[in-house]
């Protein structure tokens, strides 16, 4: 019988899914190998430090209400920072205030007395608080797929909350501009939200990849590993290295990597997000902003340093979302959401920091799923799938995955013993 460290299990892809995939073979006894492309554990979440600044790789939160993050992250030792549950949407110059009244009290007015909201809508927010609050995310995830817009309008909201607040604040976190993301997403992200706070760690969302490669003990992670094709028993590198496999788990787009995949390539969601200095914060509480107006270039944008951040410049870091770049690249671009900072929000900038393009941000599946089945994820009798590709574009879904993949692994070689 052969020892359980001895098993040659490869994990392809260092992002939060393979991480989560080594942690719970290492829980099992078993000492995987990560074959990683990149010189860094985490993939797409990733900080870069510049200038004193931490840059996230594209704005992103995490959701404590995650199931998933609640099970496999430290919240304390990544001394989350939190996000006020609500938004400051701009209009015509004018900062409106919106949010969650009951799980911040200082929302309250604004919320209540904001005209950019009509009342109905209002307590139709409230309604469907309380009944994602109560609904299971199982149940969720059985639900009929529609837009999320249809799923709006289907719940009675009018076409001017849906511009003035869905559309600018769910197409930042969909990655794009029609919400036509499904509705299954949608009720989970809003459940999210309303049952949990958005947070990032205080030294940048990288923390979070960093603590799960921390608590890994017995995983050899081998870097700037790329794999250039996997078949049963076999992983073949870039570099033309052939690595002897007895089982291999693939955490990241699988279809480039095998060469009989029924499936189809993955269509992805892209973003620009662009880093600059100010001297001072127009929105001075932790608040996302938004920006609800047809073919402007900025979606949202966040003061970075309205958190805490273990680093700081020294001024103020503004973060800007800008998902319809409408065929705008480089300095075309940055002067472009400079101008629009200055007319709708009355931002001036001290200078530009940085600019990422992330080309494959989310991917665009048309059936989302909360986790795998057992069949979903078991390729061969020696390949394994997993990664937010899989299921649905989030970090509660990559961990998931993660976990899901390699328990099946488990399962096989215990059915073998
Ligand atoms: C801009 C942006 C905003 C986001 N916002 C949020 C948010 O607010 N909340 C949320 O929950 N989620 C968000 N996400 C999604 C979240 O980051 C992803 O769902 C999650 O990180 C996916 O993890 P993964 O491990 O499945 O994939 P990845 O992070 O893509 O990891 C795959 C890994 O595999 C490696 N790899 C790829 N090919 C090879 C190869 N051939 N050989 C070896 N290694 C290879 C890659 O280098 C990478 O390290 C956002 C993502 C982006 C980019």
């Amino acid at each position: 019988m052969m020892q359980k460290q001895n098993y040659k299990i490869h994990i392809i892809g260092g992002g939060v899914c393979g991480l989560i995939a080594a942690k719970t073979l290492e829980d099992h006894g078993f000492s995987p190998i990560i074959v990683e492309a990149t010189n860094f554990v985490g993939g797409r979440v990733k900080t870069d430090l510049i200038e004193g600044y931490q840059l996230d790789h594209g704005f992103q939160v995490l959701l404590t209400a995650y199931p998933a993050a609640q099970k496999f992250l430290d919240f304390k030792a990544l001394e989350l920072q939190n996000f006020l549950p609500g938004a400051s949407i701009f209009k015509e110059g004018k900062e409106n205030q919106i949010g969650d009244p009951l799980r911040d009290f200082s929302l309250l007015f604004p919320t209540v007395f904001s005209s950019l909201i009509p009342l109905k809508d209002k307590v139709k927010i409230l309604k469907l608080n309380i009944q994602l609050k109560k609904k299971k995310i199982t149940a969720i995830f059985e639900e009929k797929e529609k837009t999320t817009l249809q799923y709006l309008q289907d719940f009675g909201f009018s076409d001017e909350v849906i511009t003035q607040f869905f559309k600018p604040f769910f197409s930042g976190i969909f990655l794009e501009t029609q919400l036509e993301t499904s509705s299954r997403m949608f009720e989970f992200v809003y459940k999210m939200f309303g049952t949990g706070n958005a947070a990032v760690p205080k030294a940048g969302i990288q923390a979070i990849p960093d603590q799960l490669k921390n608590q890994l003990k017995t995983t050899e992670i081998l870097f700037n590993t790329k794999v250039k094709s996997v078949i049963d028993g076999q992983i073949t590198l870039e570099d033309g290295t052939i690595l002897e496999s007895d089982f291999t788990i693939i955490a990241t787009d699988s279809t480039a990597l095998l060469s009989n995949s029924s499936k189809k390539s993955i269509k992805w969601k892209s973003c620009f997000t662009l880093y600059f200095e100010t001297e001072k914060r127009v929105i001075a509480k932790p608040l996302i902003g938004l920006l609800p107006k047809e073919n402007s270039l900025i979606n949202n944008l966040f003061y970075t340093t309205s958190l805490k951040t273990a680093r700081n410049g020294g001024k103020e870091l503004l973060c800007v979302t800008v998902i319809d770049n409408h065929g705008l690249k480089g300095d075309e671009l940055t002067q472009k959401v400079k101008s629009e900072l200055k007319e709708h929000f009355n931002i001036d900038v001290l200078r530009w920091i940085k600019t990422y393009e992330i080309p494959k941000a989310l991917p665009d599946l048309k059936e989302i799923k909360y986790t795998l089945t057992a069949t979903e994820s078991r390729y061969s009798e020696k390949i394994f799938l997993a990664g937010d590709t899989l299921v649905n574009g989030s970090l509660n879904a990559a961990m998931l995955s993660g976990e899901h993949v390699a328990l099946e692994v488990i399962k096989t070689i215990n059915g073998r013993i």
